[in-house]
């Protein structure tokens, strides 16, 4: 999976679970608000009905003040005041019932009536008749024109009244309990809201958080992965490399055909020699050896036979010398042997058996057997100590030359040593 991928399908699996919150989150806040409008309305309106009952008791109170002081016209002033008292009430009443029934409460909030509020209004009750021709009792008293008709219509108030009263009061307790139930809805609204975002939040640990995180725990663990087989191939193309650089070090400094250090070699080690023979003041003897007459052989029986020449002797060499010796090809037929801790005498007699055992050995190749010798001259510092390779190397080539000079598969001992 590429980067962009886990990074779309992370934003969207947040965005989904960002918008389920919201719309739980939402909801119960519109929920809330609503108990909160709910609960507002049912105290109005219970507020609204109770005092439409007590409108209905001071009116019936009010009425037979209004009625008492009709009896005593002398004190017109109580009158007028009664019966300002009685229309001010009256008036409340109407407007009370008419906010009740028109639903129409609070800042133009409208309330339904439930069906038992229509009932008891409109139904066998009549409440609401009842209410109008009670404020119409009301009208007529203040406009009675007799004593006796004022009275009359003050007993049917007071009658009416008490059973008012009483439907009135029932039709508050029923908008208290209709209030209570519309709350109690909303509440329990709130509640499966609230269990709704718990189980959403669980789901969302389930399904989108749980898997998520299980993912990122994959790629961190393929990065490892890939970071360990890196340092693997590291490790790996470095071991590669450093035999390849073994191998071109061994190539630069060994000769390939026969696999004797090549000259290069000789005169580094050479110069070590030189360099460490004042510390440890040990004598060694620097050799060279060239077959006699080695062109023939090439020339007689081919390249291949010469090189077959080479190797075997540069076997042989090696098998002559002593394990702190070194031999070297030094270029074409002319090998180098650099002998350790060793003196004039036992250089000369070392050389001496190597010239033999090579003048006794058959070379067998292709059911051919070929016959050489070598000449060797040889340089030891018994001759004169000289601390410069070339000088050395120079020495020993002379005495090599003074070899074939004087007749070949001999040894010359370097100018002075003899
Ligand atoms: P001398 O006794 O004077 O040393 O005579 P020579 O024939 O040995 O010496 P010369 O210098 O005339 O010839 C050396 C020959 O060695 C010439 C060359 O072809 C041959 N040679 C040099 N390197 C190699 C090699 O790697 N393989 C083979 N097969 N021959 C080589
Ligand atoms: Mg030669
Ligand atoms: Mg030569």
């Amino acid at each position: 999976m590429h980067s962009k991928e886990i990074r779309y399908s992370f934003t969207r699996h947040y965005l989904i679970a960002i918008v389920i919150l919201a719309i739980l989150s939402s909801s119960a806040f519109y929920a809330l608000k609503t108990t909160l409008k709910s609960s507002e309305s049912t105290a109005f309106i219970v507020n609204l009905s109770g005092n439409q009952r007590m409108l209905s008791q001071r009116i019936a109170l009010y009425s037979q003040l209004y009625y008492l002081s009709l009896l005593n016209p002398k004190n017109s002033n109580e009158h007028t005041k009664i019966r300002e008292l009685l229309t001010k009430a009256s008036f409340e009443m109407r407007d009370a019932n008419e906010k009740l029934l028109s639903g129409k409460i609070n800042d133009g909030d409208e309330h339904e009536l439930s069906y038992e509020i229509y009932e008891l209004y409109f139904g066998q009750k009549h409440l609401k008749n009842r209410v109008d021709d009670y404020l119409v009792l009301i009208d007529k008293l203040i406009h009675a024109k007799t004593y006796k008709e004022a009275s009359i219509i003050t007993t049917k108030i007071i009658t009416s009244s008490n059973t008012l009263v009483n439907d009135l009061n029932a039709a508050g307790l029923q908008y208290q309990k209709e209030g209570n139930a519309n709350i109690e809805k909303i509440q329990a609204m709130l509640f499966t809201i609230w269990i709704l975002t718990i189980i959403t939040l669980l789901l969302e640990i389930i399904f989108i958080f749980q898997p998520m995180a299980h993912k990122m725990a994959t790629l961190f663990q393929k990065i490892v992965w890939h970071e360990h087989n890196l340092q693997e191939e590291i490790k790996i193309r470095t071991n590669k490399l450093t035999l390849a650089n073994e191998k071109l070090a061994h190539l630069a400094s060994h000769d390939p055909l026969t696999g004797l250090k090549n000259r290069l070699n000789m005169e580094k080690e050479l110069q070590g020699l030189i360099d460490h023979q004042h510390v440890y003041q040990s004598s060694y003897a620097v050799v060279m050896l060239d077959i006699d007459w080695f062109k023939k052989i090439n020339d007689t029986y081919g390249h291949d036979a010469g090189d077959f020449v080479l190797t075997e002797l540069a076997k042989i060499f090696l098998e002559s010398v002593r394990p702190q010796d070194s031999v070297y090809r030094a270029g074409g037929e002319e090998f180098v042997v650099i002998f350790n801790r060793i003196t004039q005498e036992q250089a000369v007699t070392k050389c001496e058996k190597i010239r033999q055992r090579i003048q006794d050995h058959p070379f067998v190749y292709h059911e051919l057997i070929f016959r050489i010798t070598i000449s060797i001259g040889i340089y030891h510092p018994q001759c004169g100590i000289l601390n410069n390779v070339t000088d050395i190397l120079k020495l020993a080539d002379n005495a090599l030359y003074q070899a074939k000079r004087t007749g070949r598969n001999k040894i010359v001992l370097a100018e002075n040593c003899s």
